[in-house]
């Protein structure tokens, strides 16, 4: 499993996001403290962010591990956004290791992660995908249904592969869309904004885990919690 996090709020610099919490995205390349699968993520990693006058989101990804990344590190404290997704990757048995299948994948108007793995024979044929990665295809099933629809598109992946785990963690710069499918997600309301992680970066009480098989949804008014496994009508 990977680690990700989103920020929608008052904007922030991409090292007070990123690098400087206790238990930073940074320290959890190394250190992990809720991960399941996987006890480092150094496969690569990757920031996505907006900024103001454009409409595409800008993006940074390597291949290789986020502490070795000095120049990011230096510019980090420099870039600022109020709508930020970033994450450190511990790359699946059998996929590829390349800067294009790191997280936030796009197709230039929504950002996605995805913490898990799934049998790729079982997703329909995509097109465009960044990386033949299975994080990469998802996002582009996501990109192609839209991001009212990621829900459903976790439901049916789901069924489809019994095994998938399918924490998705998507934003189109105006909202935050998240789903818990067999990892671990928290939410942390501040006066400034909302965060989502994978785990909490500090030890604030004020973080809340997201019940398993649950649908995120974080806007400027508030965050919506609901469950993805009702049993529906086939
Ligand atoms: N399956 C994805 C990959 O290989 C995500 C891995 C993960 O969540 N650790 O990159």
């Amino acid at each position: 499993m990977c680690r990700h996090l989103a920020w929608l709020g008052r904007p922030r610099t991409l090292a007070e996001l990123v690098l400087e919490p206790p238990s930073s995205l940074l320290v959890q390349s190394w250190a992990p403290r809720r991960q399941r699968h996987g006890t480092v993520n150094a496969d690569g990693w990757g920031v996505g962010f907006w900024t103001p006058g454009r409409a595409e989101p800008a993006r940074w990804r390597s291949a290789r591990p986020l502490w070795t990344d000095a120049s990011f590190a230096s510019v980090a404290p420099s870039l600022s956004s109020g709508c930020v997704v970033a994450a450190v990757r511990s790359a699946t048995v059998g996929m590829p290791i390349e800067e294009s299948a790191a997280a936030p994948f796009t197709d230039g108007r929504v950002l996605l992660s995805h913490n898990g793995r799934v049998d790729r024979a079982v997703l329909p044929p995509v097109r465009d995908a960044e990386s033949t990665v299975d994080s990469a295809l998802l996002a582009s099933l996501v990109f192609a249904r839209g991001l009212d629809a990621m829900g459903d598109v976790v439901r049916e992946v789901g069924r489809l592969d019994p095994g998938a785990r399918l924490n998705l963690l998507a934003t189109d710069g105006a909202r935050l869309v998240a789903t818990t499918w067999g990892d671990t997600l928290s939410i942390l309301g501040t006066p400034d904004g909302t965060a989502l992680a994978s785990e909490p970066w500090d030890d604030d009480p004020a973080w809340t885990d997201v019940p398993d098989r649950s649908l995120v949804v974080v806007t400027p008014d508030g965050v919506a919690v609901t469950p993805l496994d009702r049993s529906e009508p086939e």
